[in-house]
């Protein structure tokens, strides 16, 4: 049986970090790290993300600020709030919740954030750096799939990695980490062939599909590590229930290790968050970021 790859723990230990050193900003430079959430309309899910973040950002220690704009705000008025976002000194990071309503161009709104501020990493000058080696915010599901792959594995040097999506939000920016990490990467989507067989290759499987259970435990090569990203909602027994994509009942026969689905990859994308909100703020004022 693959040892389960605990991210609910590995994330409060990581927001635990992040409070001592929110800490020491304040008692060593007098200042608190803060962040800025926009949420434009009612999307119930997003409501639910928007209010764990700001719970979460206050309890390590840092500023919160929601903006909260209905449904039909426009989009010149959701640029505005950005470049007063942008701005404002106080304000170490922004992040704009995703889905924008249909008349807004997202693209747009996260290109006017500054890269600086960009905690969610999305913006092209992120990307570009992110892809040329150079340190940058990186998007935080990617970055806390890595961190747990790492805590399970130790060093990924060498290792065939194979990640499932070519998203920019996961996909895309999780092979980048890996290629650093020296895995050798192959990238898999709706139109690669002989899916199984790719996947039978792997050392290491990313799973960022948002098919539910589409990855099943004869795709594995025996003892391989898989981390899945996926979250999706189905109904099953007549109760509704969360599943990744991975088959975890038959792929915990094959892995040497996995996530679950929830308390795996989920708990790690807040933590991260934080964990950027806190890297802008020490790059901001050109200090050290605290261990
Ligand atoms: P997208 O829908 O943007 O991308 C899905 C990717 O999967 C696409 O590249 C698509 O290929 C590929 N794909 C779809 N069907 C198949 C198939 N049958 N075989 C192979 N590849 C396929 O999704 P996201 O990247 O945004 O999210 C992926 C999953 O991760 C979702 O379940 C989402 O809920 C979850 N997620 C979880 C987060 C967390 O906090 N844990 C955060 C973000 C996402 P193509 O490009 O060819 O269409």
């Amino acid at each position: 049986m693959a040892k389960v790859i605990d991210g609910k723990a590995f994330a409060e230990g990581l927001r635990g970090r992040i409070a001592k050193a929110v800490d020491s900003l304040k008692s060593q430079h007098g200042f608190t790290p803060g962040l800025a959430v926009v949420l434009v309309g009612e999307d119930p899910a997003s409501k639910v993300y928007v209010a764990n973040k700001a719970k979460q950002t206050v309890e390590v220690g840092m500023n919160s600020w929601e903006h909260k704009l209905p449904a039909e705000t426009s989009e010149k008025d959701v640029l505005a709030l950005v470049e007063k976002l942008n701005n404002d000194p106080a304000v170490h990071g922004i992040l704009v919740q995703l889905p924008l309503p249909k008349h807004i161009d997202s693209m747009k709104v996260l290109t006017a954030i500054s890269p600086a501020k960009d905690v969610d990493g999305f913006h092209v000058v992120n990307v570009g750096k992110l892809s040329t080696g150079q340190d940058s915010l990186v998007p935080c599901t990617p970055v806390g799939s890595v961190m747990l792959a790492k805590d399970v594995l130790g060093s990924l040097d060498g290792l065939e990695a194979v990640v499932i999506g070519r998203s920019n939000i996961v996909g895309k920016p999780v092979a980048q980490l890996l290629l650093a990490e020296n895995c050798t990467v192959t990238i898999a989507h709706s139109k690669t062939k002989d899916l199984p067989g790719v996947v039978r290759r792997a050392d290491l499987v990313i799973a960022a599909v948002g098919r539910p259970e589409m990855v099943k435990g004869d795709w594995l090569k025996p003892g391989a590590t898989v981390i899945d990203v996926g979250i999706n909602r189905i109904e099953r027994d007549g109760k509704g229930k969360l599943v990744g994509d991975c088959d975890y009942a038959s792929c915990e026969k094959v892995a040497g290790a996995i996530t679950p689905v929830p308390g795996g990859v989920g708990p790690m994308t807040i933590a991260c968050l934080l964990y950027n909100t806190v890297k802008a703020a020490c790059a901001a004022r050109g200090i050290e970021q605290p261990a």
